[in-house]
């Protein structure tokens, strides 16, 4: 999820791994480090240096400089956190029992767990808590002299999300690179060879980039590179021309962070699921792991948030509600902690915080622990203020997001909620086997739907170069379609400054109906649900007031072809898939608003990513 970089060539390695590092800065990491196979003076054995630092890259320039490795092959790292804090002991390169075998990764190793168990039962030692320590252990196990075996077998063992460098010592020729489920290039220079998790990383260096494939291994020498699968078969190796400056780099080519960011929705979701859901809609959390008995005792649950994270708390209240059958409400942090909130005995307080900072939502949850509400903490930010003072955290594993403007991680939101709320079900006995294993189908088909919605940017690009003449939005839905048209409504608002409301179709002609006219337009989420047809008559009452409206209904549906301005049909999908499906939609249409009308997407007026003050 962070950055890698890997050097093997003739020139020093130290210097280029640090100025990689700080190029690789812009996407937000913990820790960072680099390991580097230095070059053995006459009589002297080969040695490995690693530095690290718990902190900015800085100071580990600051240390390296102090102290530079000699050496023509080297790793290094920026981590964003998944397993375990951001602690200098977890910082990577890790290493194996003989200290040997070099590694830096970026991912999430799924059966990290089982693999550790194994091979500690074998004797290997874990000094950090990292899921990425198994992996030099596992070469370790399997090394008989040949490293690039050794990785093969070890990778079959591993499920999950990986981009992993590696170099042993035994072979100071050989870098190695491999990649599943998270990005990896391998950048081709004149006798000099590059791995890297991010193109930014190796622009000044070179424009010749080899870009490897799903479950292939890159086995680099300073004169080229070969590409094979797990099984050792070679594969033809995809070489492209990049033609980026940096800026362009950092944005993986897209036009701004929030677009990029949007794109890897699908990688996102992929990510708040992994390791946590078995075939049968099992669902557990590492770092929230409470028995079944206690939470079969709740019986309330607080959702709390603010701005995007306030709409994901309240599709948590329907979800919960729904699924769960446990009273559940979804409140403003900021306002919570003003008022002197009732409690049940056993209520669960679920904070929702992107960047686990927000400083309403901390005092919030304050309120809750001190009321004796067991907490936990959905967040995106390891070891952030709100995962600490929750009682425990349920992590996105989304990467980070630069784009103020939240996207990916609304949805993770809305995943792990939906997680949680199956965790909760299974423990009240409130789901059927039947159920969870639909819940589970619809779940993992997730990423690939959102990608046929990515892929359909043009015809949304389309629509919002029509709708941005206009000047007011509303927003309209039900069920967990309402908390999206807020959520669509105050997209709009933040990056494109029109100015939008949104609404429950019920309470429309409650007082918005009388703001509607020929340039107010409407945009109506009508997608299947139980409350569709009276979304549908809604949509009928907006057109008699000749607003424009822009409907979104699921394929096939033609009950607003005649009514509705423009429609655009979603695949049929479970409704709480339909949420996040309904929601890429509006985050593209906002942002192509946004774009046609010249606003700042990734950094809005007025607005701040994390907001740590009251
Ligand atoms: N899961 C690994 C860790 O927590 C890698 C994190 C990353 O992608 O930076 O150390």
């Amino acid at each position: 999820m962070c950055g890698i970089i890997g050097y093997l060539g003739g020139r020093e390695a130290t210097p280029i791994l640090m100025e990689s590092l700080k190029r690789l800065e812009y996407r937000g990491y913990d820790s960072a480090g680099v390991a580097v196979l230095e070059l053995p003076r006459a009589g002297e054995a080969v040695r490995t240096s690693i530095t690290k630092s718990e902190a900015k890259v800085d100071t580990l320039i600051e240390k390296l400089e102090a102290n530079m490795p000699s050496g023509r092959l080297g790793i290094g790292h920026t981590r964003w956190a998944t397993h375990g804090k951001p602690t200098y002991i977890n910082a990577h390169p890790h290493t194996d029992c003989k200290g040997k075998i070099f590694v830096v990764h970026n991912g999430i190793i799924e059966n990290f767990a089982e693999l550790k168990a194994e091979l500690e039962a074998e004797g290997h030692e874990f000094p950090s808590e990292t899921d990425t320590e198994v992996v030099p252990h596992l070469i370790e196990k399997y090394y008989k002299g040949d490293f690039l075996a050794a990785v093969r077998a070890a990778l079959k063992r591993m499920k999950g999300a990986y981009a992993l460098a590696m170099f042993s010592s035994d072979d100071p020729e050989l870098l190695v690179g491999a990649r599943l489920n998270a990005p990896l290039v391998v950048g081709l220079g004149e006798k000099e060879n590059y791995i890297a998790s991010d193109i930014t990383a190796i622009i000044p260096y070179t424009k010749r980039v080899l870009v490897l494939g799903e479950g292939e291994v890159a086995a680099v020498t300073p004169l080229g590179a070969e590409v094979s699968s797990l099984d050792g078969v070679t594969v033809k190796p995809k070489i492209v021309h990049v033609d980026w400056d940096v800026t362009q780099a950092q944005k993986n080519g897209f036009a701004h962070f929030m677009l990029k960011e949007i794109h890897e929705t699908p990688e996102a979701l992929a990510n708040a699921m992994r390791g946590r859901l078995t075939d049968d809609g099992l669902v557990s959390f590492r770092e929230f792991d409470v028995p079944h008995e206690q939470l079969r005792n709740l019986n309330e649950v607080i959702l709390l948030g603010m701005g995007t994270s306030l709409h994901a708390a309240m599709i948590g209240e329907y979800l919960l509600e729904d699924w769960v059958g446990l009273p559940a409400r979804a409140v403003d942090a900021s306002e919570f902690r003003y008022r002197r909130p009732t409690f049940a005995d056993n209520a669960l307080g679920v904070v929702i915080t992107q960047s686990g900072e927000t400083a309403d939502t901390l005092v919030a949850l304050q309120q809750a622990k001190s009321r004796g509400a067991l907490t936990v903490a959905v967040t995106n930010v390891i070891a952030s203020s709100a995962a600490r003072d929750a009682d425990g955290a349920i992590y996105l594993h989304a990467g980070p997001e630069i784009g103020v403007a939240s996207t990916k991680t609304f949805n993770s939101h809305i995943v792990s909620l939906c997680l949680l709320a199956m965790r909760l079900a299974t423990a009240n006995d409130r789901i059927s086997l039947e159920r969870r294993h639909e819940l589970v189908e619809a779940m993992r088909a997730l990423p690939e739907h959102v990608k046929g919605i990515l892929a359909r940017d043009k015809e949304i690009l389309g629509l919002a170069n029509k709708y941005s003449k206009y000047r007011n939005f509303m927003y309209a839905g039900r069920g967990i379609g309402y908390p999206v048209a807020l959520e669509g409504a105050l997209k709009l608002k933040e990056i494109s400054y029109i100015h939008a409301e949104g609404t429950s179709g019920g309470e429309l002609k409650h007082g918005p109906i009388a703001l509607l006219d020929d340039q107010f337009p409407v945009v109506a989420i009508c997608t299947a649900s139980a409350t569709k047809d009276k979304m549908v008559s809604n949509v009928h009452e907006i057109v008699a007031r000749n607003a424009p409206v822009l409907a979104l209904v699921t394929k096939g549906d033609r009950s607003l072809d005649d009514v509705a301005t423009d429609i655009f049909e979603m695949p049929a999908v479970e409704e709480t898939v339909s949420a996040i499906l309904n929601t890429v939609m509006l985050q593209l249409f906002a942002y192509h608003v946004a774009v046609k009308l010249g606003q700042d997407v990734d950094q809005p007026r007025n607005l701040a990513k994390s907001v740590t003050v009251e």
